[in-house]
């Protein structure tokens, strides 16, 4: 397969795991960033999901350089934690501008591309805390149960089309976003994961390219949690 693949946020973390496993099975990889470009041989490109024009912009570089997007992983997020009763409306909105409408502009400028040829692959990152909730991370989570509302209603849009919109949710995995986590609060994080460990990178990124491939061709709104037991039964 050689399908031109787009992962938002794929110069580190997860996002980079998706790239690298998309590449090392043949196909061409796009990758966005928004600080700094990540190791790695993908065409990168710099985007803030925030900011339409600059989607739009990342998104006809990526055409231009290796065709129509045929995969749109919509990876890139962030948490700003805190308790609700302290938190800002900016850091709340923030989060929500970056995980929910982050996701919403990627996803307008790929369905184009899509929809005119009749098939097509994205993939939302969600989250189990999006359905078990989190205490200290209600905007994250409020952002990742709305992915999935947003999965589910795009599948219904586009199944005519042949394009597969389905939500992955990592539970607790090993990257830049959890290592700030640690001592006793990580180790209560990990007592209630039923098999008692975080997660790999590499843990999540074999999903993705399931579903991305033909297997996956008749799968459509799921929303498939990867946590070890984590959201479990959703
Ligand atoms: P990291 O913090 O390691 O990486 C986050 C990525 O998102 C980076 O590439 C970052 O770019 C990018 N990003 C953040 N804000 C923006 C923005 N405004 N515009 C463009 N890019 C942005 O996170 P993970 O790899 O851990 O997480 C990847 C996805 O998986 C996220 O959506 C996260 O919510 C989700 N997830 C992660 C879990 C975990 O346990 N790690 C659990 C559940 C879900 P830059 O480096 O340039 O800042």
């Amino acid at each position: 397969m050689s399908r031109s693949v787009l992962v938002t946020g794929g110069n580190r973390g997860i996002g980079l795991g998706i790239a690298e496993a998309f590449a090392a099975a043949g196909d061409k990889v796009a990758v966005t960033y928004r600080s700094e470009p990540g190791p790695g041989e993908f065409f990168s490109v710099r985007c803030d999901v925030r900011d339409a024009a600059s989607v739009r912009d990342a998104f006809e570089q990526v055409r231009a350089q290796q065709g129509p997007i045929e995969v749109l992983v919509a990876n890139a997020g962030m948490t700003k934690d805190g308790l609700l009763l302290t938190m800002s409306d900016a850091d709340f909105s923030e989060v929500m501008d970056t995980n929910l409408m982050g996701a919403v502009r990627c996803v307008r400028e790929a369905l184009g591309d899509m929809v005119r040829a009749r098939w097509g692959r994205v993939i939302l990152l969600s989250s189990t805390s999006g359905l078990q909730g989190s205490p200290g991370q209600a905007n994250y989570a409020a952002s990742k149960a709305a992915l999935l509302g947003l999965a589910r209603s795009l599948a219904w849009e586009l199944g005519p089309r042949k394009v597969t919109v389905n939500a992955v949710a990592p539970g607790y995995i090993d990257t830049d976003m959890t290592r700030p986590v640690s001592g006793k609060r990580k180790e209560e994080l990990v007592r209630q994961i039923p098999m008692r460990r975080i997660g790999r990178v590499e843990e999540v990124t074999g999903l993705v390219r399931f579903l991305a491939g033909p297997e996956a061709d008749y799968i459509t709104g799921a929303f498939i949690p990867v946590g070890g037991g984590l959201a479990m039964g959703t």
